[in-house]
């Protein structure tokens, strides 16, 4: 049986850059992809590497106003275009500055998720597709935000709506922020299930992501969000997502699962206030593939998202390929890729080993017995409101 697994590459993600004081830096796709090339998860025979090109308006206006298109490409074009307020879009000084050829970079990504969409429904091939760029699941209609300024997502369940009308798409997030653009976008559609684990929104950006948020409409019912107390770590986590995710996928049958691969769930992230170490992302991962591959007819896009630090999201997403290609990785990472790392992140701990088990995660947690027992207890009713509430909606559906 073929069972190819793409990825899609290039050097010109670099491009989609706010500049060096910003946390979002494309030095963690670089990293990513020379640590997945040292690690010989490259030149696997199941995998294939594939070019993205960038996607047309006209795909990018499936999703987004035609106006915010516009907006995009003359400050893309001309930074300091005195004519447009560019707050109103989400833009400039902040979150997601203004710099030039953003509509290109943008489009880019857009692009890559499109092509990774395209060959995993079309190609029989192949199960499992990775945009790492992708992921950008803050951008709203008329409105960047959240480092978003397209929402590729959502260009993608554009373009594979466009191919097969009805189809059921399962969208699971897993990033430390609310997947908020893409619920928002597809709140009253039944052909779209959105699912978000995330920090709870009383504590992070954006806000959302209250388990109230249950769509509207005929969308009412496909909206599903588990918010997550701060210091959540792999245990309870990887507990909860166990007995939720599959449940959850059979219940609903997608034609295809598309995930969000955001890693800033991680203790030591910058911008966030949770518990994970690296182990919880093979979890993740297998999890996601196993679930693919029962209840959402062997098709997984799989798309990046959050990180923030330059040494553990190319640890992390090259654990999402390793399972992807059922190819077990050594706990010692390439002395070249050590160095490398060393070079581009010297502010950060240089890291020797791929895996950090978490231990100091669970030695905090254990001085916190009363915490500990807190988030346990809470994950468990997220088990509880699952069955309760959630799932009954999709198996009606
Ligand atoms: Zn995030």
């Amino acid at each position: 049986m073929v069972d190819r697994v793409g990825i899609i590459y290039t050097e010109d993600y670099q491009k989609y850059n706010f500049g060096k004081d910003h946390p979002l830096r494309p030095l963690r796709l670089k990293l990513t992809y020379s640590l997945m090339e040292k690690l010989k998860l490259l030149e696997h025979q199941r995998l294939t590497i594939m070019k993205p090109r960038l996607a047309t308006q006209h795909e990018i206006e499936r999703l987004h106003s035609p106006d915010y298109v516009e907006i995009v490409k003359k400050l893309s074009e001309n930074p300091k275009d005195s004519s447009i307020i560019p707050y109103r879009y989400g833009l400039g000084p902040g979150d997601n500055p203004i710099f030039k050829g953003m509509y290109e970079a943008s489009a880019l990504v857009c692009g890559a998720s499109i092509i990774a969409a395209d060959t995993v429904w079309n190609d029989e091939e192949f199960k499992i597709t990775f945009n790492p760029a992708g992921g950008l699941h803050h951008a709203m209609k008329e409105k960047a935000s959240g480092f978003c300024i397209f929402n590729d997502i959502g260009v993608a369940i554009k373009h594979l709506k466009n191919l097969k009308k009805d189809i059921r798409i399962a969208y699971l997030d897993v990033d430390c922020h609310h997947g908020d653009g893409v619920q928002w976008l597809f709140y009253d559609d039944p052909n779209v299930l959105t699912i978000s684990y995330h920090e709870d929104g009383r504590f992070l950006f954006p806000g959302t992501g209250n388990i109230s948020e249950i769509g509207e409409g005929k969308g009412k019912g496909f909206s599903i969000n588990f918010p997550l107390l701060p210091g959540t770590y792999n245990k309870s986590f990887i507990n909860l997502f166990r007995k939720t995710v599959p449940k959850l996928l059979e219940a609903y049958a997608p034609d295809i699962l598309i995930t969000q691969l955001g890693v800033d769930t991680y203790f030591d992230d910058p911008l966030t206030q949770m518990g994970f170490s690296l182990a919880v992302y093979r979890d993740i991962a297998q999890t996601m593939k196993t679930s693919a591959r029962e209840y959402c007819q062997d098709k997984w896009l799989a798309l990046g998202g959050g990180g923030y630090l330059m040494t553990v999201v190319p640890r992390a997403w090259t654990i999402f390929l390793a399972r992807m290609l059922d190819v077990e990785l050594k706990n010692e990472l390439p002395d070249s890729w050590i160095k490398e790392a060393k070079e581009n992140a010297p502010y950060e701990d240089t890291p020797y080993l791929l895996w950090d088990r978490g231990e100091k995660v669970e030695v905090q947690m254990l001085s916190h017995p009363e915490i500990a027992k807190k988030i346990i207890d809470y994950t468990k009713s997220l088990i509880e409101i699952s069955d309760e509430k959630f799932l009954p909606n999709l198996s009606k559906a």
